[in-house]
C-alpha cells in the first residue's frame, strides 16, 4: 500500500482499481482534464478482483440472453422496456471503448471485446410461451432484430447440437 501525505491534494479520489473507477477515471479526465485524480488499490496490482477476467464472465450485459431484464408478467405479457433500457447502456458503452480507441487511449478492440452470437434455451411449454413472448416483444427494436425464435427440433439442432 502507498500512503498519502494529509497535504497532498487531489480533485478526486477513487478507492478501488477495478473497472467501476477506471471506467469513472477515464469520463472524468476527459471531461475535467486538469483534475488530478488519486486512486488507491489495497492489492498490489489493479483489476484482480471482480473485475479480473479468470474472476468474471466476461459477456457484456446487452440483455440479448439475459431472461432476468425481461420477467414475465403475471399475465404472462412481457414488458421489453428493462431489456431495452440494458442494451441501449451497452450501446453507449461500446461508443464510448470506441472514442477511446480512436483517440488511442486503449488498444485494439480485440484485445477485450469479441462479438459472439447468445442464445438462450429453455424447456417445457411455459417457458417456451414466455421465451416466444419474450421475442414477439423485443424483436420489433431495432436492437433486437437479428433475434431468431424456433421451436422446431430440426432448427434448434442446427443452432446447438450439443445441447440437442
Ligand atoms: C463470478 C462473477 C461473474 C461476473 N460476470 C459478469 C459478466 O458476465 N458481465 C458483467 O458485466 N459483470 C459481471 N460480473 C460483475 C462485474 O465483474 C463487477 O460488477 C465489476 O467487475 C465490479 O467492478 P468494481 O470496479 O466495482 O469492483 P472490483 O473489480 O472488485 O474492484 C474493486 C477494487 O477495490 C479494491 N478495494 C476494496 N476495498 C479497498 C480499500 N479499502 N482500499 C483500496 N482498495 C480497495 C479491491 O481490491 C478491488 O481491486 C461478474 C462478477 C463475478 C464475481
Amino acid at each position: 500500500m502507498t500512503f498519502i501525505s494529509k497535504t497532498q491534494h487531489a480533485d478526486v479520489v477513487l478507492i478501488g482499481g477495478g473497472i467501476m473507477s477506471a471506467t469513472l477515471g477515464a469520463f472524468l479526465k476527459q471531461l475535467e482534464p486538469d483534475w488530478t485524480i488519486s486512486l488507491f488499490e489495497k492489492l498490489d496490482e489493479p483489476g484482480l478482483e471482480s473485475s479480473g477476467p479468470w474472476n468474471n464472465a466476461g459477456t457484456g450485459h446487452a440483455a440479448l440472453c439475459e431472461l432476468n431484464y425481461s420477467p414475465a408478467a403475471k399475465d404472462g405479457s412481457v414488458d421489453p422496456a428493462k431489456a431495452l433500457l440494458i442494451n441501449e447502456q451497452f450501446q453507449l458503452s461500446r461508443q464510448f471503448w470506441s472514442h477511446l480507441v480512436t483517440n488511442g487511449m486503449i488498444g485494439s478492440p480485440k484485445g477485450f471485446i469479441n462479438t459472439v452470437p447468445h442464445m438462450s434455451f429453455v424447456i417445457g411449454d411455459a417457458n417456451a410461451k414466455f421465451l416466444r413472448n419474450r421475442y414477439e416483444a423485443l424483436k420489433p427494436n431495432p436492437l433486437f432484430r437479428s433475434m431468431e425464435y424456433s421451436e422446431d427440433h430440426a432448427q434448434i439442432d442446427k443452432w446447438a447440437p450439443l445441447i440437442v
